[in-house]
């Protein structure tokens, strides 16, 4: 399946918010990976396993089932609430930055979108860049870190911009603008007008 949106971006900038709804409005399949990040994270905590061991944790990856629709399950086990929570935002970029256990997802990515009956719109960090760099759009959204934290209201702003910085400095796959993506800064403006940019921007291609 080729008809991918592709949306990276920061912490906070819309990203979820933003792709749930283009998806909805071209009744396509929506895919939140920074959940699938987060859920291997809470299954590491829960299960002690040492976030900072790479064999460990890319063991724990490779072996995994992940579901993020309707709710996030790893291995069986609905860890919806936990992926939100403090431990989880201290960690996981810290896993994130893992080569072998991005492998892991990416592989896993790719797969379900060619799963998906329409079209996918699939969000993260590294998208654009790694997992679909031939998406048929690509889309870099910010916003002010000030409003991005406003947005966080179950993180506060030094949590945030650590996670941005090590997303930002890591060696595998870091956040970075693709060249060819659409760069918009959500700060201020209302979902409506973002969500109905990028489908602008999908029909003048297809
Ligand atoms: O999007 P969200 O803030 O839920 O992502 C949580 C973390 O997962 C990010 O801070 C980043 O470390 C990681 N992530 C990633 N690549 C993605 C999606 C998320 O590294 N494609």
């Amino acid at each position: 399946m080729d008809h991918v949106i592709a949306i990276d971006g920061p912490a906070g900038s819309g990203k979820s918010t933003v792709a749930r709804a283009v998806a909805d409005q071209l009744g396509w399949s929506f895919l939140d990976t920074g959940a699938m990040y987060r859920a291997i994270t809470a299954l590491a905590l829960r299960t002690n396993v040492d976030v900072h061991d790479h064999d460990a944790m890319a063991a724990l990856a490779s072996g995994v089932v992940i579901e993020t629709v309707p709710a996030t399950v790893i291995d069986g086990i609905d860890v919806s609430d936990e992926i939100r929570s403090a431990p989880v935002n201290d960690a996981v970029s810290v896993v994130a930055s893992q080569p072998l256990v991005r492998a892991a997802m990416v592989r896993r990515q790719q797969e379900w979108a060619k799963r998906q009956p329409r079209g996918t719109v699939v969000e993260g960090r590294d998208i654009t860049t790694v997992v679909f760099p031939n998406a048929v759009v690509k889309v870099y959204l910010t916003a002010s870190l000030e409003e991005r934290s406003r947005r966080r209201v179950d993180e506060d702003v030094t949590s945030v911009s650590r996670r941005d910085q090590i997303d930002s400095n890591r060696p595998s796959s870091p956040l970075r603008q693709a060249d060819d993506a659409l760069y918009i800064d959500t700060t201020g403006r209302a979902i409506a007008s973002v969500v109905e940019e990028i489908v602008t921007c999908l029909n003048q291609r297809s």
